[in-house]
């Protein structure tokens, strides 16, 4: 670090994690006079928004799109903090063409609303009631989240913020807390549209990781409302690398370290609170300990829990109950994600960046029968010229993969069925396919330490959600906990919620 940053009375911090959670936190205490040093166990920074090359190629490793570049969205919001450029990025217009099983043409996510609104009227008759509260929904939620609240709230600080942040218009919220989106379609006697289902079914999936029935109503809302201007997600330039970089940038700027190939192997606690981190050199295989005065975790809060070390019997009645909650949540998604470098003509003209398709409908969004796909445009900087990247995603039981017995089978398996599913849209033969590779839950357990591989967070059911989600403060004094565990959810522009939360909590403790 260097030393005209490091005042005497500066306060030292460690971020375990440079996922976009933790490098914005980091970045952002760093800015505000923070000594911090951050560790990650990987080559490169990014976490699930990293990236990876090969032959030419760049493939984004999980997220593809970003939503919060716009003026005032999150993302904007703490770059100008922070002194850096925004990355450079294209609109996805539509966010998303989604194909129904079976069906040829798409419902196309428009961004301009009142294009989307009509190709939703044409796709989903007698449905607009439950769009138009969807909106209404989304308006006083978006304004609510622009102004900060902390939730859920952990003590009298959090809730000043929280009560702060509440206007007239936020009460139209209110009742619709304990809702879920099969609820309100019940209400409005949609629950027979069995189409309107099967595409909230797909869509929420990939936002909150369960379906419309369990998906709670105010996070839906926010969910499917963010693709349309004002708002809008963005496809960007280069590769998703870019916004690690940015933050990277962020943090050294404002005499922040980042220490890649490090990795925490635990966190002691005393009675006073988290006092110690071990940390493995990977490169060197040196272990040594260091005692910040304070501790910023972006990892799964199932990795937290087992980082943490308290000597037996001295964990109190919030600790114990913190430990059992996160034991009992709902088994977490892995996802199965398919990398194809493929030549221009394998991808069908005005092709969209983002599609999504769901095959034989059974009624549950699972194993393999739907995929996310993101496709490279030209000149975006991920592909040789005449190329370009296809990255399909599908959510996938994390248990399969470790209980498996021919682990290489198993994966072959998957990977020439979402081929040959990817085949009925793109042109895809040997003469196409320039690489191709794949990433299971066991991937993403190795390169990113996530718990048995699971990705994208807690789900967001009506118990998890909110006022009823992971807390940024954890029961342990000096710990935080920022990423797509902890309100209001995954995605980069919600970690970087997340993390701005601590910060400024962290701030406000005066430490
Ligand atoms: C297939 C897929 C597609 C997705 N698509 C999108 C999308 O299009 N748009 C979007 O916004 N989001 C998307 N997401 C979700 C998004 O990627 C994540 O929610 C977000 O990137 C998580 O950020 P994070 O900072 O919470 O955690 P992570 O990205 O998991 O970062 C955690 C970091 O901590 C490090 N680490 C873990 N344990 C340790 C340890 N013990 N010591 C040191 N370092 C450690 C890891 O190496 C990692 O770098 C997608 C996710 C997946 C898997």
């Amino acid at each position: 670090m260097s030393s005209h940053h490091q005042g005497k009375n500066q306060r030292r911090v460690i971020v375990i994690g440079a996922g976009i959670g933790g490098l914005t936190a980091g970045a952002l205490l760093a800015k505000r006079g923070y000594a911090v040093r951050v560790f990650d166990l990987a080559i490169v920074p990014g976490g699930c928004a990293s990236t990876f090359r090969r032959q030419g190629f760049t493939f984004d490793v999980g997220a593809t799109q970003v939503a919060g570049l716009e003026p005032g969205g999150i993302h904007h919001r703490i770059f100008s903090e922070l002194g850096i450029n925004l990355p450079e990025a294209t609109d996805c217009d539509p966010a998303c063409a989604v194909f129904l099983p079976g069906e040829t043409t798409p419902i196309n996510i428009w961004r301009d609303p009142e294009q989307w609104q009509l190709e939703r009227q044409r796709q989903f008759p007698g449905s607009e009631t439950f769009w138009q509260l969807m909106a209404t929904l989304f308006r006083a939620s978006w304004q609510f989240q622009g102004r900060d609240p902390v939730l859920p709230p952990r003590n009298l600080w959090d809730v000043w913020q929280l009560i702060k942040a509440l206007r007239p218009d936020t009460m139209v919220t209110v009742p619709f807390t304990l809702m879920t989106v099969g609820d309100a379609l019940g209400w409005l006697g949609l629950q027979r549209d069995k189409r309107l289902k099967t595409f909230l079914d797909l869509q929420l999936k990939l936002y909150s990781q369960v379906n419309a029935q369990e998906t709670a109503l105010l996070y839906a809302a926010t969910a499917l409302g963010v693709s349309q201007s004002p708002q809008g997600l963005s496809h960007l330039k280069g590769s998703m690398q870019v916004l690690s970089d940015r933050l990277v940038e962020g943090l050294e700027k404002h005499g922040g370290e980042l220490f890649m190939r490090h990795t925490v192997k635990q966190i002691q606690v005393t009675e006073t609170g988290a006092s110690t981190v071990t940390i493995l050199n990977q490169k060197t295989g040196e272990i040594w300990t260091e005692q910040p005065d304070l501790i910023v975790a972006n990892v799964p809060v199932q990795n937290l829990v087992n980082l943490v070390e308290l000597p037996k019997g001295s964990e109190n009645l919030f600790q114990q109950l913190y430990r059992r909650r996160v034991e009992n949540l709902p088994p977490a998604s892995g996802a199965f994600v398919v990398y194809l470098g493929v030549k221009q003509e394998a991808i069908p003209e005005n092709c969209p960046p983002h599609l999504q398709f769901l095959y034989d409908y059974k009624g549950e969004i699972g194993e393999n029968n739907s995929l996310f796909v993101s496709v490279s445009r030209v000149g975006d900087g991920r592909s040789p010229e005449g190329m370009a990247t296809i990255t399909a995603s599908s959510f996938t039981d994390t248990q399969i993969w470790t209980n498996c017995e021919d682990y290489s089978q198993l994966k072959q398996q998957y990977e020439t069925e979402a081929i040959a599913r990817l085949g009925g849209y793109f042109t895809l033969n040997p003469e196409t396919i320039v690489y191709q590779e794949s990433a299971t839950p066991r991937t993403f357990a190795r390169f990113t330490g996530r718990d048995r591989g699971i990705v994208g967070g807690v789900g967001q059911r009506v118990a998890t959600f909110g006022p009823f989600g992971l807390a940024t403060r954890t029961p342990i004094p000096h710990l935080w906990l920022v990423g797509d565990s902890t309100h209001p959810g995954e995605g980069t522009a919600g970690v970087s919620y997340s993390a701005l939360t601590a910060v400024r909590q962290i701030e406000a403790e005066g430490y």
